[in-house]
């Protein structure tokens, strides 16, 4: 399989006017005087077209972009595939809603996620249920619906650093930054939070919360993240799913597996909770599902989907034009991206082993697959968000897109397709970086 989809674009970066250029300057004006002020926007980055890895600004400014639009797109900007396929379906039908009407692109999307769902297999029939949404949010909070309703328990439990959404359910969820809750409660009631990733976090649910104010038999779930993405890209302690596990198997409680970041591929497996061996009950998805198009969707046991007709719905979930990228992502998913995301995590992880090992500010990286970060340290080896918010924004001048996450560190989570030259190229300008913050 050819991975590389720049066909127009330099596959390294190429700067032509001083950042931010003219052009770019005049949009941020027109942009800041109108839109809300709620948007976190990190450096000034005016995009005007993609292609694979490379982005290209509105002054001719290339980019070589390792955030994927916060882990979308999965095939690459503007995958020719994925293109087509929209290209065809928007041409046939844009819209007819599958909340009340059937069309092919949605039932053959449903086909295809039900067959990969990382649930037990079922002998009479398909081993999920898919109920399609159009975001992350939109995908947690009908998971906690759906929670709630198939085990009549109120309570839910998830963890400190996740992210799940901000709307008001998914918000609830959430346990990241004290801004994004503040001002708007109260909040959905019934959300017990728990340091993530450790088993003295899951010995306080059991010895501690069980037995004193959360009584389990009234838990409905427990709703985890995989890798935990805004967080940090904190990967658990071994055993750690597997005990979540055990832990709702004992006590009737539905194991909520938010792949939304870590999902579709992007860890080097489709879900990445298969690399624990893990069997969820309930597993929701958005982001890299339709490579930029807005979808999101949950797969649940088909003996937990039984909410009747009217319960839940949404009227653009499961947009056929949506579908049809997303079946397009599955195939290449399967044509060679997600083996191509375990051995370029490979490359961009022992890359970054050696900068580690060169500047002691940095630390060894964490994640799988093409899901990776670094902390940034100080002099006295504390977390340092100030230097890790110079560095992603100096390796922008250079023309290398970064994003930040959790308290002080830099996550990798490019486009699937990037290749081994790509990842140097990165690695030279964040070296330069590093040297000079
Ligand atoms: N869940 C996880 C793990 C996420 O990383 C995000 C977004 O970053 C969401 C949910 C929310 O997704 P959306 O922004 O599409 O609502």
């Amino acid at each position: 399989m050819v991975l590389a989809t720049e066909r127009s674009l330099p596959r390294v970066p190429q700067l032509v006017t001083p950042l931010p250029g003219p052009r770019a300057q005049a949009l941020i004006a027109r942009d800041r005087a109108v839109t809300s002020p709620s948007y976190t926007r990190d450096y000034p980055l005016v995009v005007r077209r993609g292609e694979g890895c490379m982005l290209e600004d509105v002054d001719g400014n290339v980019f070589l972009d390792l955030t994927a639009g916060i882990a979308v797109t999965a095939t690459g900007h503007a995958h020719p595939v994925v293109v087509e396929a929209i290209q065809q379906q928007a041409a046939q039908l844009l819209h007819m809603s599958g909340t009340d009407f059937y069309y092919e692109p949605m039932a053959e999307l449903a086909e295809n996620l039900a067959a990969r769902a990382p649930f037990p297999a079922v002998t009479d029939g398909p081993r999920a249920r898919v109920f399609f949404s159009n975001s992350g949010a939109e995908s947690n909070e009908g998971a906690l619906k759906l929670a709630r309703y198939a085990t009549r328990r109120p309570q839910i439990v998830a963890f400190l650093g996740a992210f799940h959404g901000r709307t008001y359910g998914a918000m609830s969820l959430t346990g990241s930054k004290a801004v994004q809750r503040a001002g708007f409660g109260p909040l959905v009631p019934g959300v017990t939070h728990i340091p993530y990733g450790t088993h003295a976090a899951l010995d306080y649910l059991e010895a501690s919360l069980f037995p004193a104010t959360l009584p389990p038999e009234e838990v409905a779930a427990i709703v985890v993240e995989p890798i935990q993405g805004e967080g940090g890209y904190i990967v658990p302690e071994d055993g750690f799913h597997a005990r979540i596990r055990q832990i709702c198997d004992r006590h009737g409680i539905l194991m909520v597996v938010d792949e939304v970041q870590a999902g579709m591929g992007r860890t080097g497996r489709l879900f990445a909770i298969e690399h624990w061996g893990v069997e969820p009950d309930i597993v929701t998805l958005a982001k890299g599902i339709a490579s930029g198009l807005p979808l999101g969707a949950i797969l649940a046991r088909p003996h937990l989907m039984t909410w009747p007709p009217g319960s839940h719905a949404t009227t653009f979930g499961g947009n056929p034009v949506a579908c049809a990228a997303a079946n397009a992502t599955l195939r290449l998913l399967d044509a060679g991206l997600i083996v191509n995301a375990e051995r370029m995590g490979e490359v961009l992880a022992t890359g970054l082993a050696e900068l580690a090992a060169r500047h002691p500010h940095v630390s060894p990286p964490r994640g799988k697959g093409l899901m990776l970060a670094v902390d940034l340290r100080d002099a006295d080896g504390q977390l340092d968000r100030d230097r890790r918010n110079r560095v992603v924004d100096r390796a922008f001048y250079e023309g290398l897109l970064l994003l930040g996450c959790g308290k002080a560190a830099i996550r990798f989570c490019p486009p699937l397709v990037i290749d081994a030259e790509q990842i140097r190229a990165a690695l030279a300008i964040l070296d330069r970086v590093l040297a000079s913050v």
